[in-house]
């Protein structure tokens, strides 16, 4: 009977084969009794006793090696020799994770409902009722150690959390120092200045506080490190945190808050104190001695002071880094005692927030795609025909607003994004001459590029491969480059301005005339046209002194063959006076105001 029982759960006659039981019960040796079918049933780490003291010893050998630990304890209702109940209930206030007891009763009907209730109380987890009966007893016992094991592994797993949570804790808090320090001088990282400032801003909003910002740009540290290594320039970091340090006051904060920059914020402090500080600093860092390197530095820093004043428009502790920055920028520009108080109402303040603002849009637009071709028609005087357009650059934001590349070139120029402008326009401008019906395959383009945009090898072949791709007759390109324009690489332009002009493309120099070497430029490239600046033609009419400029400009481009375009042509009398003075094509608002390219060309 108990075989069959048991043969339908292998795993249940492993468990209860391998628990280590201790059975308390006077009956242990009389036929029949628990222990008897128990040891039947293959149990063969039982432990039978009468002995309060044997439980508790088993117990006890079981806390100190796990493999001794005690399965379940079987305790008869009544024994002589001690009080059952009150065993019971010591054992599991003790033993929280809990051996199983169960209790065995001498007969049915032997406990009252109060008595069960005190067994439950005292820890049992389930009564065994006499007459035993096989079929019940091994699945209950089994049941019971079944709650064991599950006891047990809950509590594991509580451990376990606990681990991962203190675990999690530990590197939270190395995050959250990583994210508040500089792991290479320890300061406060830019993340913790900015908490700080906050809380500065607060202070001076509502306590009345003035308090300033210094932000400490370490010129050219790159060399330092390429020259030194990065060792020592890890050295030298170390060295300027030390001496920031040093030099401020105990209740200023001195964060990192760029590779080689530094922030230091102090609170309750008048603007002489703060511009002496910066002076201070200025002059230690001059002269730093970096111990390690054996070595004075002569470290060269920028340091912007901002004023936190109460009452002020510092908003966000962003924006007077921002200033900081901006500061820190204008000092740069100094010759000596490069400080520099931040000053909102500064023109050059102003005109660095505008370039500043200007990336931000160019970086937008080029991310969005807010770029548009306008084409502006350039009239041939020979026979008055106009199939030559110069290309201009629009922009349009979210807003609607359309801006002029005049606003926004130079600040493109100025953050390098230009090139990316430059090739922008160079594609659509040869993907819209491709687009065109046959019809129109005379048009020609003229495309403005900046200075140094001739001295990138990717221009030249993207210009060289959509030609070749699109079957574009190169003649069909001219480019124009302007005379101010800061050609870094002479040697290098003048070689792409050949190859270009190899292939048929032609040049022009725009601008003509606005810069000191204007005829040093015309010797210097290989062009096909001058463009004569519009400062020279817009009041041609009524001054004679352009007139005679013109004129000679006009005699010495073509002496040297070279065809003139005259450009801001704005009325009828200018066309013909640039006539007689034999000019080759005219520009203009009194030929054509500048168009989207689409519709001037009508392709839609
Ligand atoms: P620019 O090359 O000298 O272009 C001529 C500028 O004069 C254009 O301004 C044009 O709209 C304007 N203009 C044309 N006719 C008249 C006129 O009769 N009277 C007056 N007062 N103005 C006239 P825009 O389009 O604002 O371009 C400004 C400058 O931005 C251009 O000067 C050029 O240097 C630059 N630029 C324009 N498009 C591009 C481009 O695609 N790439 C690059 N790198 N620069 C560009
Ligand atoms: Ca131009
Ligand atoms: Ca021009």
């Amino acid at each position: 009977m108990f075989k069959e029982l048991i043969k339908t759960n292998a795993d249940a006659l492993d468990a209860l084969k391998n628990a280590r039981i201790v059975i308390a019960d006077e009956r242990n040796h009389e036929q029949g009794s628990l222990y008897e079918m128990l040891l039947e049933a293959g149990c063969n780490r039982l432990i039978s006793t009468i002995s309060e003291e044997t439980i508790l010893e088993s117990l006890r050998q079981g806390y100190r090696h796990e493999s001794q630990q005690v399965d379940l304890l079987i305790l008869s209702s009544s024994i002589e020799n001690f009080d059952v109940l009150q065993l019971s209930q010591n054992i599991s206030k003790r033993d929280a994770s809990g051996t199983p007891i169960l209790f065995l009763s001498q007969g049915s009907g032997w406990w009252d409902e109060n008595q069960l209730l005190t067994a439950y109380q005292a820890g049992a987890v389930d009564l065994l009722m006499r007459p035993l009966r096989i079929t019940e007893v091994i699945p209950r016992i089994n049941l019971a150690l079944q709650y064991r094991h599950e006891r047990k592994h809950r509590l594991n797993q509580e451990e376990n959390l606990n681990t991962e949570l203190s675990e999690r804790r530990v590197m939270e808090t190395r995050l959250n120092y990583l994210l508040n320090h500089d792991e290479l001088t320890s300061l406060p990282s830019r993340h913790r200045l900015e908490s700080a400032l906050k809380i500065s801003l607060s202070k001076s909003h509502n306590l009345h506080r003035t308090c300033a910002l210094l932000y400490i740009d370490i010129d050219h540290f790159r060399i330092i490190n390429d020259t030194l290594g990065h060792d020592n320039g890890d050295k030298i970091l170390i060295r300027l945190a030390d001496l920031l340090k040093k030099s401020s006051p105990d209740n200023a904060l001195i964060a990192r808050i760029g590779s080689d920059e530094f922030g230091i914020l102090i609170d309750d402090v008048d603007k002489l104190v703060a511009m002496d500080l910066a002076l201070l600093i200025y002059q230690e860092l001059e002269t730093l001695v970096c111990e390690e390197m054996d070595t004075q530095m002569n470290v060269n820093a920028n340091i912007g002071v901002v004023m936190i004043h109460p009452g002020t428009d510092n908003k966000t502790a962003s924006e007077v880094l921002a200033r900081g920055d901006q500061a820190c920028h204008i000092a740069k520009n100094r010759s000596k005692n490069r400080i520099y108080l931040f000053n909102h109402n500064d023109p050059e303040i102003k005109e660095l927030q505008q370039n500043r603002q200007c990336v931000t849009l160019v970086r937008k637009a080029i991310s969005n795609d807010w770029f548009e071709l306008y084409l502006q028609p350039i009239v041939n005087l020979s026979d008055n025909s106009n199939s030559h357009y110069e290309v201009l650059l629009r922009l349009t934001d979210n807003t609607g607003e359309t801006h002029s590349p005049a606003n926004f070139v130079p600040a493109a120029e100025s953050s390098g994004l230009i090139h990316k402008l430059d090739f922008w326009v160079v594609d659509h401008a040869l993907s819209l001459l491709e687009q065109l019906p046959l019809d129109h395959a005379n048009i020609s383009l003229s495309i403005n590029l900046s200075g140094d945009g001739l001295e990138t090898p990717a221009l030249l072949e993207l210009i060289k491969n959509k030609l070749a791709y699109h079957s574009i007759n190169p003649s069909r390109i001219m480019f124009e480059l302007t005379e101010t324009a800061a050609v870094k690489d002479v040697q290098k332009t003048r070689e792409t301005i050949a190859k270009l002009r190899a292939i048929g493309c032609r040049f022009a120099i725009d601008d003509f005339g606005t810069g000191f070497s204007s005829f040093n430029y015309i010797k210097n490239y290989p062009v096909d046209y001058i463009k004569i600046d519009g400062m020279f033609i817009q009041n041609l009419v009524n001054e004679p002194t352009d007139q005679i400029l013109v004129k000679s400009m006009v005699d010495i481009a073509h002496n040297l063959g070279k065809k003139v375009i005259a450009e801001y042509v704005e009325n009828q009398e200018t066309v013909n006076l640039l006539r007689t003075y034999g000019v080759d094509y005219v520009q203009g608002y009194h030929l054509g105001k500048p168009m989207p390219a689409a519709e001037l060309l009508g392709l839609y």
